[in-house]
């Protein structure tokens, strides 16, 4: 049992006052073990499902080591996509909300970079950006890492698949040599031991690690369906099911594209969330998303890394996830904060032999599911 509460935590008032607003009573298991190792100074690996809070982990001792009294720039986190560094960025906000002293800035691409050269004169402490737009602006000299004492890399290993290591690199060279240097992960990718060796001192490994991979609040299903059915048993399975969000996963942006075309033509509120999306346009879908304007997020692997909606009660693998880890993220999706949801992956033919390289992986066994008939769906 985990009895070690946020009381018990070496943090300051204000951000116990902030986090008891945001709902939470007691720190997960992640945070237990990370925020007094971090708050010492060490560096830290950090490995938890998705879903347990690892953002907390590392904002928590940030808002706590950041010097209110000194504008200069003193931690840098780095995420993989332009959702999540907004994500995080806004969770920091959250649990500095009585720290009106500590400003703090996302910088991603897509955004006028005027705008976020003007935010940063003006004196942030803490930069949440993705690794393009942060070196963009250490060349224009908008960013300046010398006084840097932490950096923080979220879902290292989701940087790293995407080929963000050179980046990574270049940006941890240009701060302080003592600085302390933080890595959190779902999984443990090998090329994050690299990096460990290279930018890392006598690190801490924290790891929190079920014997399943996925959270065990949700239903994994499998549905066994040929491609010119699927788009019926998803209908069905919405219909049946009702969730309040659903994400649906599909492999490639064109496959995504056409699925909003055909749910839209249905009456589904749907819109796609991918690669090909101009900033604005990310922006105004997951907006649409959080606020319940659509319920049916259609969605790439690349576009969802990340997301963190509360209300997300099914995730749909519309096509097969091409690797294991995949899966796990896609699955992470929903069931998040200890809430309970549903998982379907559409299978067929020789996807079952993939589907069992998943379970293997997951080590656990997804449940078969018949596709609903209609009079379930007239029941409804
Ligand atoms: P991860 O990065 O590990 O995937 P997040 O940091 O995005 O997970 O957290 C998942 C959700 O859980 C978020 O909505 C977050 O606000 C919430 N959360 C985090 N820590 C706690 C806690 N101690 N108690 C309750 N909810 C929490
Ligand atoms: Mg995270």
């Amino acid at each position: 049992m985990n009895t070690i509460k946020f009381e018990d935590l070496q943090i300051n008032d204000d951000i116990k006052k902030a986090i008891a607003e945001m709902g939470f009573e007691e720190p997960s298991p992640i945070q237990v073990q990370s925020i007094p190792v971090i708050l010492s100074g060490k560096d830290v690996i950090g490995q938890a499902q998705t879903g347990t809070g690892k953002t907390a982990a590392f904002s928590i001792p940030i808002l706590e080591k950041v010097d209110q009294n000194d504008r200069s720039l003193q931690a840098v986190v780095l995420c993989p996509t332009r959702e999540l560094a907004i994500q995080v960025s806004s969770e920091i906000k959250k649990i500095g909300k009585y720290m009106p002293g500590v400003k703090t800035l996302p910088v991603y691409g897509g955004q006028p970079i005027d705008r976020q050269i003007k935010s940063l004169r003006s004196g942030v402490q803490v930069v949440i950006g993705t690794p393009g737009r942060v070196i963009d602006h250490i060349n224009r000299k908008t960013l300046k890492l010398d006084n840097v004492k932490m950096v923080i890399l979220d879902e290292a290993d989701e940087m790293l698949d995407m080929g963000f290591r050179e980046d990574i690199e270049m940006i941890l060279s240009k701060t302080p040599e003592d600085r302390q240097t933080t890595f959190f992960s779902a999984t443990m990718a090998r090329g994050i031991l690299d990096l460990t060796k290279k930018y890392q001192n006598d690190p801490q490994h924290i790891k929190v690690v079920r014997q399943e991979l996925t959270v065990p609040n949700i239903k994994q299903h499998y549905i066994e369906t040929r491609s010119s059915n699927k788009l019926e048993v998803l209908c069905r399975l919405v219909d049946v099911y009702n969730p309040k969000l659903s994400v649906v996963f599909c492999n490639t942006k064109r496959g995504a594209d056409e699925l909003v075309s055909d749910l839209q033509a249905r009456g589904y509120f749907a819109d796609a969330l991918h690669g090909d999306l101009k900033q604005t346009q990310r922006d105004i879908v997951m907006d649409k998303f959080r606020s319940g304007t659509i319920d049916i997020l259609v969605a790439t692997d690349v576009a969802a890394r990340g997301i963190d909606v509360d209300d997300v009660e099914a995730v749909f693998n519309y096509d097969l996830p091409q690797d294991e880890e995949y899966y796990v993220h896609r699955i992470g999706r929903t069931g998040r904060a200890g809430r309970n949801g549903i998982s379907f992956t559409f299978v067929f033919g020789k996807d079952m032999r993939k589907m069992r390289d998943i379970e293997r992986y997951i080590k656990t066994k997804l449940v078969k599911h018949e596709i609903p008939s209609i009079a379930d769906v007239e029941e409804k």
